[in-house]
């Protein structure tokens, strides 16, 4: 046997061996080779698929796409590839993972590369790999990252938005107030003699009340508003586009959802009350934390005026 031979059929073996799909076209998109991987995967033989145009045997192919990008190769000459993520698959092959990864067919890595002779593309060899595992690893990881990104806004307690994320939102709230005008408004209330309703009932009616109270807040303010949790049992609500007397009937809603009727915990009716003080953004008031400041005071005001009430700060 000679040198040629021998490295002629061992190519052939590596070719036909190897974990990812070869095969290869010509101008006119006749298919000349069609390695194991390719026939183990669509199902056609080699003496199906060879000797005719790769679209007969696969109608369904993205044909001006592959022929645009089969044209470019024999062209400039030079290499062309297609990742999954921009065209998850060429060829609709089944993947070997389990349903629940979220991906209908292999996703495939594309590589075009020039068969030359005396300088002339002659064919464009393809190899296709089976990324499939990358693919749903990427789909998970963009998940558990949203995921975080969620977790890291909200109050583990109320799911509510927690402070953090909060005064970011006032930040930004402030800033546009700041360059556009218009109207922004910040109520912050406080839990009345909350310490009470802990000693009395326990921290875990406590935690519940705060998690109903959260709750009932929550329904009913605008999806444009940001409600928050402030600290312990002092709440935060963000209003853009909404001048101080509007937030101060915002205020008296808010002060009536908590107050109007107990919070029912597993059968044990607890009374609650809460203070609410109100400010608005003036020129004049150079930072979002006075704004903060100032509705802090008008909460104090509340509190000292006897609780249960909604104080603007003036
Ligand atoms: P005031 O009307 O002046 O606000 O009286 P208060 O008793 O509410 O006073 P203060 O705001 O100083 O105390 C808040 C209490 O709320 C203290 C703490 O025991 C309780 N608290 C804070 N965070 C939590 C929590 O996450 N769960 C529970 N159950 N209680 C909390
Ligand atoms: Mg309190
Ligand atoms: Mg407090």
């Amino acid at each position: 046997m000679s040198d040629v031979i021998a490295g002629l059929s061992l190519s052939d073996l590596v070719v036909e061996r190897v974990g990812f799909g070869i095969f290869v076209l010509d101008r006119d998109m006749n298919v000349l080779m069609w390695n194991r991987f390719m026939q183990d995967h669509s199902g056609l033989s080699e003496e199906r698929v060879v000797g005719s145009s790769i679209f007969a045997s696969f109608p369904e192919l993205p044909r001006v796409w592959l022929t645009r990008k089969l044209e470019s190769v024999f062209q400039l000459g030079s290499f062309a590839f297609s990742s999954w993520e921009q065209r998850p698959y060429l060829f609709k092959f089944d993947h070997d993972r389990p349903i629940t990864g979220g991906v209908d067919y292999m996703q495939q890595d594309l590589t075009f590369m020039p068969l030359t002779r005396n300088r002339e593309v002659v064919a464009v060899c393809v190899t296709i790999s089976d990324v499939t595992h990358v693919s749903i690893m990427q789909r998970e990881r963009e998940e558990a990252v949203a995921k975080l990104q969620e977790y890291a806004d909200r109050d583990g307690l109320t799911g509510i938005a927690n402070r953090r994320y909060f005064e970011m939102r006032l930040r930004d709230e402030y800033t546009r107030w700041q360059r556009y005008g218009g109207d922004l408004s910040v109520l912050l209330f406080d839990l009345d003699h909350f310490k009470r309703i802990n000693d009395q009932f326990g921290h875990m009616v406590g935690d519940a009340v705060l998690r109903v109270m959260a709750q009932r807040v929550a329904a009913t303010v605008r999806a444009q508003d940001v409600f928050g949790r402030f600290g312990g049992e002092e709440f935060a609500l963000l209003l853009p586009c909404t001048p101080l007397a509007d937030a101060m009937c915002v205020a008296e809603k808010i002060r009536h959802a908590i107050a109007d009727a107990p919070v029912d915990v597993q059968g044990v009716q607890v009374p609650v009350t809460a203070s609410v003080g109100g400010a608005s953004a003036r020129v004049g008031v150079s930072a979002y934390e006075a704004l903060i400041n100032e509705a802090d005071a008008a909460l104090y005001s509340a509190k000292r005026q006897g609780r249960n009430r909604s104080v603007a700060f003036s």
